[in-house]
């Protein structure tokens, strides 16, 4: 095939390369097609982090009015793509849907004054609640001639299919997951030449709410660390949430898992993070998975660190012995707790409630397991103010569990297309983040003030080692 291939890291903040683009160079590594990642993100951080025009770029495509430096970073764009031939292909993965303004610059930047093809995909490229070939961004793209395919899902298949037509492909490609994606076992020579691991020594990425003396060593690791998945998609269908719909549920043996941690382990790497949405959706496997990891564990004189989202269940349908096997094994957990309030819960089509909370937060206290980062959402739907209150129990019990407790992160409720919470609000899809009960009483200027109310306890409470600075843009989505 002619041409060479450029992977585009378009920004999301922070500057730490995309496992996804590693997995994409993996891939053209083994079909011998030439590549190169082009690290647009990383120049922007290098050229205007810590300048007075860094708020603004951050804020690209999430605020409604910035003063976005246009000219400075079209041309230094120009620079990072100064070397593309027309024959050549730029891809782009889409990371989120705030990565669609990057994207949209991108595009019409090459388009001008490039003949080259640009190819998109990634998570980014559906809306929340969008599936199969149903993406109304994506069609705009296509409309204004801004790409020549979509990829909408399924990467590993579909480029390597792409690769063997020589292009030769419609404009838009969906290829259902229905199998683990060939993926992962990243070879030295790509990820190390790529991640570069001393970025986080550089002075520039001093966070001051890396505080945390028993944690700092570990969560820095962590955001640098290689990506792992034991498992895709979710088995669980929550209400306010879409990656059921996005995703089919599929996981692959706990052992591969383990053997590519391995693979890694020797090349030195000391983080990893089980890039999953409920790494434990199941027990049998979950038990599996941390009996083995901890056995490997228990063999090394370096020792793994390593962090996962995990998923609250039920006491009773929560296996007691898995919380020994994460100390064992050195983890570090991420979890979804959602609510405090069990009505909102019960609504959000959560099996747990508060009680189970407790339980859960008990356990990893006795053995010592970090919570490196509890999710929590107000202003869904149905919450009262009495709900909201709720949350009193929360800041009762990060006062005796402090230790157990890193961070704690307070996101705005959004509702996802085909969401059965629709039934229940006035959506406006031109404006999501303005979504209104059907009462009445719950606007997005309430849910922020929930927000703030919930994050003025959480900050009372003394700093939190993990603190986002882009609340606003984890609230409005
Ligand atoms: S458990 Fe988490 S990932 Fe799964 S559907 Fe619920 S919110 Fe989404």
């Amino acid at each position: 095939m002619s041409g060479k291939n450029w992977l585009l890291h378009i920004p999301r903040f922070p500057d730490n390369l995309p496992w996804a683009i590693l997995e994409i160079a993996k891939i053209l590594d083994e079909k011998n097609q030439p590549y190169e990642i082009l690290e647009f993100n990383h120049q922007l951080y290098k050229n205007f982090f810590n300048t007075p025009d860094w708020q603004s770029i951050d804020e690209l495509g999430v605020m409604e009015k910035s003063k976005f430096p246009l000219f400075k970073v079209a041309r230094l764009f120009y620079k990072c793509i100064k070397n593309v031939k027309n024959t050549d292909r730029i891809l782009i993965s889409l990371f989120s849907t705030e990565s669609r303004s990057w994207a949209l610059f991108a595009c019409a930047l090459i388009r001008k004054q490039k003949k080259c093809k640009i190819i998109l995909g990634g998570n980014g490229i559906y809306a929340p609640g969008e599936t199969k070939l149903e993406s109304e961004w994506a069609d705009m793209v296509i409309d204004m001639n801004l790409a020549d395919h979509i990829f909408y899902n399924q990467a590993d298949e579909t480029l390597i299919d792409a690769l063997d037509k020589n292009f030769n492909i419609p404009t838009k490609i969906y290829k259902p997951t229905t199998k683990f994606p060939n993926i992962g076992f990243i070879p030295d020579h790509i990820a190390r030449e790529n991640l570069d691991l001393k970025r986080i020594d550089d002075p520039i990425y001093f966070r001051e709410d890396l505080d945390h003396t028993a944690m700092a060593g570990e969560l820095a690791g962590i955001e640098w660390a290689h990506k792992i998945h034991f498992t895709m998609g979710c088995v669980k269908r929550c209400t306010f949430c879409d990656v059921h719909g996005q995703q089919n549920w599929v996981m692959r043996p706990a052992q591969t898992v383990v053997d590519e941690i391995k693979h890694y382990y020797e090349q030195g790497v000391r983080y990893f993070f089980l890039a999953d949405s409920t790494v434990n959706g199941s027990n049998r496997e979950w038990l599996k998975f941390l009996t083995l990891f901890a056995d490997f564990q228990s063999t090394l004189d370096d020792p793994i660190h390593w962090n996962a989202n995990y998923a609250i269940k039920p006491k009773n349908r929560n296996p007691q012995e898995q919380f020994e096997l994460m100390r064992k094994s050195n983890f570090t957990i991420s979890i979804g707790m959602d609510h405090c309030s069990d009505q909102v819960l019960a609504h959000m089509g959560k099996k747990y409630t508060w009680d189970d909370i407790e339980w859960t937060v008990d356990q990893l206290e006795s053995e010592n397991v970090y919570i490196r980062d509890a999710l929590w959402i107000v202003g869904y739907p149905t919450e009262t103010q009495d709900d909201l209150l709720e949350y009193n129990k929360l800041f009762e019990l990060l006062k005796n569990k402090r230790h157990t407790f890193v961070s704690n992160t307070c996101n705005v409720c959004y509702i996802p297309r085909n969401s059965s919470l629709l039934d229940i609000i006035d959506m406006d899809w031109n404006n999501p983040n303005k979504w209104v009960s059907q009462n009445g009483k719950l606007t997005k200027e309430i849910r922020l003030e929930r927000k703030k109310w919930v994050d003025e306890h959480l900050n009372a409470l003394g700093p939190m080692k993990y603190k986002y600075t882009d609340s606003y843009r984890r609230a409005i989505r």
